[in-house]
């Protein structure tokens, strides 16, 4: 559940607002009631919003918190045995998630909150203020309400904004296809009730096709959970074209988008989600975020938290990789991170610090944005704050 308070933070060296020019400080932001009431300069701070408790910067840059728009946070069991074989040079078609499917059907309802209330904690810790989370460990229809119901129960335990999303992942092995997918469509009313906001469908090889995906997105619609789409991961199917044609909000990973789809993505308001610590461990090429970016897409950026193909909880891990190997400037990287992923969850309380937005932001351990991509591997984050609250780091207010 995200808090909300009051805060006032002083002594920033620096502000990325994302609305505007980031200011030099010494520069201070103020929360009220969970919400940003006002950002400039440390010697002009209002006496009105004084009374506040403060946070001492030190000199940091702050940043809008980190909107992490693509994780499979629940799930049970270790994927160990596929990272060695995988390491010993075997391909990954998706095969692996049967074993996560068993592991996670096999634990508790506590066990499995708890190991995704750590991952959450763990996020927290590294600047995440708003993440999605995936079922999809489920793939029968009822075991996949399971999971969203316990994507709720995670939701109100851990001081970050969660967005659930339900997860067609890949359709249970020896089951009829269309029987199965007519299953699924039917209980996305019942998990719109459960408090899904979002249905996503891995469109891929192994996966569900573009027409099962089609029908899929399209019952959501009428569900009310708008769409998102693993799109052109594995291999080049028309799946960054059909998010487009059916409006997505995202289409997610696309290693293998070509221009054209590209272009309709662009036209219909699809964000592009990058995922590089997946591209990493399957080994795709690393064009694709240029080819998004000439045809003009919104960027976003995501850890893919997965027990299979992106054991990730770092999005500043998740930047470091994205600058260099997908191309991106030091700006556009952090704005995909932060007002990108908002983009890509239709939250536009998100991801900018501007008065009366979200009072979620990120004091880095460093003086400057540009040294959270460039210090490899260092601690990233000083502070992270949600809704005027700090829940992760450094704490000590006065
Ligand atoms: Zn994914």
């Amino acid at each position: 559940m995200p808090p909300s308070g009051d805060l006032l933070i002083r002594r920033a060296g620096r502000v990325v607002t994302n609305a505007g020019e980031p200011l030099d400080g010494p520069a201070a932001v103020s929360v009220r009631n969970g919400v940003i009431a006002w950002v400039g300069p440390d010697a002009r701070v209002p006496w009105t919003i004084t009374d506040a408790p403060e946070l001492d910067a030190g000199g940091a840059c702050v940043v809008p918190g980190f909107v992490d728009p693509h994780t499979h946070a629940l799930w049970a069991g270790s994927r160990r045995a596929e990272y060695v074989a995988r390491r010993q040079g075997e391909r990954y078609d998706g095969g692996g998630i049967a074993s996560t499917v068993a592991a996670t059907t096999a634990a508790t309802d506590e066990e499995l909150v708890a190991a995704a209330a750590d991952r959450l904690t763990a996020m927290a810790a590294n600047g995440t203020t708003t993440v999605e989370v995936k079922t999809g460990y489920g793939l029968a229809p009822e075991a996949e309400l399971r999971l969203l119901r316990l994507v709720g129960v995670l939701a109100d335990r851990v001081p970050l904004r969660v967005e659930p999303t339900l997860l067609a992942h890949v359709v249970p092995a020896g089951a009829d296809r269309a029987a199965h997918v007519a299953a699924l469509a039917a209980v996305l009313p019942e998990a719109k009730a459960l408090g899904a906001r979002w249905l996503d469908v891995f469109c891929d090889r192994g996966a569900y096709t573009v027409a099962e995906a089609r029908t899929l997105l399209g019952a959501g619609r009428a569900a009310g959970l708008g769409g998102r789409l693993h799109a052109e991961q594995l291999s080049r199917t028309g799946a960054a074209a059909l998010a487009a044609e059916c409006g997505c909000a995202s289409a997610d990973h696309l290693e293998h988008v070509d221009p054209a789809a590209a272009a309709a993505m662009a036209a219909a308001g699809t964000v592009g989600v990058l995922l590089p610590t997946a591209t990493l461990t399957t080994g795709g090429g690393w064009d694709y975020a240029r080819v998004l970016r000439d045809a003009g897409v919104t960027l976003a950026l995501g850890t893919d938290c997965n027990p299979g193909t992106s054991w990730c909880e770092s999005m500043p891990y998740a930047l470091q990789l994205a600058a260099p190997l997908l191309g991106l400037t030091v700006a556009e990287a952090l704005a995909a991170a932060t007002a990108g992923g908002a983009a890509a969850l239709r939250r536009p309380d998100l991801g900018v610090l501007r008065l009366n937005r979200a009072g979620d932001l990120v004091v880095l351990a460093a003086d400057h944005e540009a040294d959270l991509l460039a210090h490899l591997g260092a601690p990233a984050v000083r502070t992270t704050v949600v809704g005027g609250v700090p829940v992760a780091g450094q704490r000590h207010i006065h």
